[in-house]
């Protein structure tokens, strides 16, 4: 059989190396970017640091399936991410833990605050900031406001357009107030940077002999034939946006080469106050680079405009599951077609989660002839 995936991402790769590995059938995989990895896209520049073209990207999961199949394709090292916010001027790390308050209130309130925290959460607990604001002692209750106001409230709006009570709540969720003194931006089991990039452990993934790349080729224009598709472009475009189209926030980001081995203290830093974007990224910690020079990378959120700039991030709420849905059930009509990624599924996909995807599928479907 023939096989046409679309999409040169990590779901697009997943589902090509395994039906061309343990299928052994033909796999195309067509791409419209001039580059494979999709939005884990990453390249050395001319002083050495990889960039990751479409904002950092960090690898973090529990799943051990995940863990078991990217690592036929790269080593990791043991980068483990922090992300430091700058509030009133003061930097401190989130999410939100019992470290941050030493850091942004006076120690004796501080600890007042911690221990009205630890009589009431569990240790270790997260809470989402949605839930942390129903409190009814006083100085919680002015410790979720500080939060909110903070942390949340300018950062999603200038994320997402709206306010964080707006969005859905798994998306403020992914970034809970932490009870603990734990700084780590993830708490996975596993978690790194691959030693020589995404897009070459990408390349390793695509690289078998059942596999043909072709890149700045659009599924529109590619007319040769193929007896089973896998799309991981956008559902709705797939079917010409018959019930209208579904929307994403889109990110832009503005990169400057600054002659000065380090610009900031940390990869990333948010700036849930100030500014109109929302974090400066910093290549070179990544793994750890070494050049005089830093390349920094300034992140502006904007609504999705089509012919005017990217899909980055599906937008998870009620009216748009229920279109997505429609889409989802014309899919499910046809035959050896199957969706998945973030823009074939519509989900706010982690690397981890859409390669998981990809490996469920294919145990769906590896049984069909
Ligand atoms: P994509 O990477 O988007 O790949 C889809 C590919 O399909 C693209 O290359 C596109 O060009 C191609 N395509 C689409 N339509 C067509 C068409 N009609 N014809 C031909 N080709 C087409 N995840 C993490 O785990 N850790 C992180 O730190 C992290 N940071 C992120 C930061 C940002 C700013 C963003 C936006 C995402 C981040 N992610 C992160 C998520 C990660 O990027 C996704 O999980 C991953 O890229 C999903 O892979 P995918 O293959 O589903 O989609
Ligand atoms: N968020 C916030 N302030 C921050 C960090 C995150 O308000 O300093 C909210 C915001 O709505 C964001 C969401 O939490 O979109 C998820 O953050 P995450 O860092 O996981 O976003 P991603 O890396 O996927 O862009």
């Amino acid at each position: 059989m023939i096989n046409l995936v679309v999409g040169a991402g990590f779901s697009g790769a997943t589902i090509a190396r395994k039906i061309a590995e343990e299928q052994n059938e033909k796999v195309v995989v067509i791409d419209a970017k001039n580059h494979i990895a999709g939005n884990a896209y990453d390249y050395r520049d001319k002083n050495g640091i990889m960039i990751h073209k479409y904002g950092s990207h960090i690898f973090h999961t529990n799943l051990e399936n995940v863990w078991q199949f990217i690592s036929c394709f790269t080593s990791f090292n043991t980068y483990m991410h922090k992300v430091i916010a700058v509030i009133d001027g003061i930097e401190t790390t989130i999410p939100f833990n019992l470290r941050t308050l030493y850091d942004v209130f006076p120690e004796t309130m501080a600890r007042r605050m911690e221990e009205k925290l630890l009589a009431k959460f569990e240790y270790n607990k997260k809470v989402p900031i949605l839930e942390f604001q129903k409190q009814d002692d006083a100085d919680l209750k002015f410790l979720a406001e500080y939060v909110y106001e903070k942390i949340f409230l300018h950062y999603t709006t200038k994320q997402w357009g709206v306010k964080p009570e707006e969005v859905d709540g798994a998306v403020t969720a992914r970034v809970p107030v932490y009870i603990s003194c734990d700084e780590r931006y993830f708490q996975d089991k596993y978690q790194g940077i691959p030693l020589e990039g995404y897009t070459k452990t990408v390349e390793n993934m695509l690289n078998h002999p059942n596999i043909e790349v072709r890149l700045n080729i659009k599924f529109a224009d590619y007319k040769e034939p193929y007896e089973r598709l896998f799309y991981t472009g956008p559902i709705d475009e797939f079917f010409d946006y018959q019930f209208g189209e579904l929307p994403y926030r889109s990110v832009n980001f503005k990169l400057e080469e600054l002659n000065m081995p380090y610009y900031q203290c940390n990869s990333v830093v948010n700036y849930p106050c100030n500014y109109d974007f929302t974090r400066i990224h910093e290549y070179k910690y990544y793994l750890d680079d070494i050049s005089d020079k830093t390349v920094i990378a300034k992140e502006y959120s904007s609504e999705f405009e089509r012919g005017k700039n990217e899909r980055y991030y599906p937008i998870p709420n009620d009216k748009n599951a229920e279109l997505y849905a429609k889409y989802k059930a014309k899919a499910d009509e046809l035959k050896n077609v199957y969706f998945l990624g973030r823009l074939g599924d519509y989900k706010y996909y982690d690397m981890d989660k859409a390669i998981a995807r990809a490996l469920e599928l294919f145990e769906n479907i590896k049984g069909e002839k």
